[in-house]
């Protein structure tokens, strides 16, 4: 699956055919004088009338119910750090493609000049009306905890930031595979997670859902615990009673989840671990250590990367467009852990099927194992299967305004 790029050919694939990577495309016809009429006034004045009197209509009368926007202001994107608000740019507008080719979302990127918490956030509240749900993206912690917070509150469309939700949807599914493989009970398991930024607290908070009890977190100072009084308020929920130092944390672990920096653990960490450990090292491109340093201590270790190069790549991209499809289908006013946890559950369970004939004429013969515990980007039952699991979770716990739901007819729907 490796594949080599150079920086001339990623420059030339944002500059041709035209500068950038999405257009917009129109849904109408728009052929006679007629149609001029419809389409633009007088015509347009319709549904206008009828939104004023029920901004409801706006999903029938507008492409809001398929609409969502990618957000960010800049100030935590992929590895670079805080490279501003236009610099941003092409990963939004890559979010948006992704968005598009994987789940028929229709997006459009903002780039948000902001870093005041307030002040982001009533930006993104006053352009709401034109949106269907809000991916929030590649905003730095702590500020991006309150900010999806004060969102989610106070907005009636689904919002999700998803370098915190889409990492920990992917990496429970991971953890559900690879502890079944392991034979590990997750209520048994120790996990380390080393980082304590967006993703890693994210994805602690959900590993505590799907049952882990034992978890150690461990931030730039090293492992966070009772006796430390620099602590932001999202890692006091991860303080430890009894470990302190980053050797007895790694000692006889099950399982470690670097969301960190290259070089935050050694092999001599890892050879502390259980016999058998779950080796998750994300950080992007260079991942905390590389799949060979891990297997020359631990040759039986599960192992996944943020990377493409590798087996076990977990990608964000298995995750938001079919969880944004869910919920937009269902006009869902949350994203909340019930249906997170259905997407984790759908994607862990797609990595068991059999993979079809198209994945394995261009990924090989792939079968579930510690090679492949979870599913590949291009694997087309990922819209199906997520996107039903999600939908039909915000229809159980009341969060989508659709009442009519069929989960056999709605998978049929996207099959088509
Ligand atoms: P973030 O919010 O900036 O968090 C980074 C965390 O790393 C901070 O909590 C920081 O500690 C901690 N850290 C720095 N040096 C450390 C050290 N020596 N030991 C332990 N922890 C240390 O970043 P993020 O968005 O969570 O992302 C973190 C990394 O994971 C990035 O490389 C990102 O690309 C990668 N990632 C990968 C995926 C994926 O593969 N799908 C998804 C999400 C993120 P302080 O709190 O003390 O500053
Ligand atoms: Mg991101």
């Amino acid at each position: 699956m490796s594949v080599k790029i150079t920086k001339n050919e990623a420059l030339d694939y944002h500059k041709f055919p035209n500068p950038g990577k999405i257009s917009i495309a129109t849904t109408t016809k728009l052929e006679s004088q007629r149609d001029l009429s419809l389409a633009y006034s007088p015509g347009v004045a319709y549904p206008c009338e009828e939104i004023a009197l029920n901004p409801e209509l706006a999903f029938e009368y507008t492409s809001k119910r398929n609409l969502v926007a990618v957000i960010s202001n800049g100030t935590a994107v992929l590895g670079l750090g805080n490279i501003g608000a236009i610099a941003s740019k092409p990963v939004m507008e890559g979010k948006a493609v992704l968005f598009k080719k994987f789940a028929a979302v229709d997006s459009f990127d903002i780039e948000v000049d902001e870093t005041n918490v307030d002040k982001f956030c009533e930006i993104v509240k006053a352009i709401s009306p034109t949106f269907g749900g809000i991916n929030l993206e590649d905003i730095k912690s702590p500020e991006c905890f309150e900010i999806e917070k004060r969102l989610v509150e106070e907005l009636e469309i689904p919002v999700m930031h998803d370098d915190q939700h889409g990492t920990a949807i992917i990496t429970s599914a991971a953890l559900l595979n690879a502890s079944e493989m392991m034979n590990k009970k997750i209520e048994d398991m120790k996990v380390v997670v080393v980082g304590a930024g967006a993703s890693a607290i994210a994805c602690s908070t959900m590993y505590k859902e799907l049952g882990v009890k034992n978890l150690i977190m461990c931030d730039s100072k090293g492992v966070i615990h009772t006796g430390r009084t620099d602590l932001n308020k999202y890692k006091l929920d991860f303080v430890s009673n009894t470990i302190t130092s980053l050797e007895d944390a790694f000692k006889d672990a099950d399982m470690v989840l670097g969301l960190s920096k290259p070089g935050t653990f050694t092999v001599e960490h890892i050879a502390l671990m259980a016999e058998e450990p779950i080796v998750f090292t994300l950080a992007n491109p260079t991942p905390e250590l590389f799949p060979e340093e891990i297997k020359s201590v631990r040759p039986k270790a599960i192992i996944g990367t943020g990377r493409s190069d590798f087996p076990n790549q977990v990608n964000n991209v298995l995750g938001f467009p079919f969880i944004f499809r869910g919920a937009l289908d269902v006009q869902a006013r949350k994203i909340n852990m019930h249906m997170k946890k259905a997407a984790a559950i759908a994607i862990a369970s797609l990595a068991k099927e059999p993979l079809t004939a198209d994945l394995k004429a261009s990924f090989g013969d792939l079968s579930y194992g510690k090679e492949y515990i979870i599913p590949i980007p291009f694997d087309k039952r990922l819209m199906i299967e997520v996107s039903a699991a999600v939908a039909l979770g915000a229809i159980e716990t009341g969060v989508a305004k659709v009442k009519e739901f069929d989960l056999e007819k709605y998978k049929e729907k996207l099959r088509t």
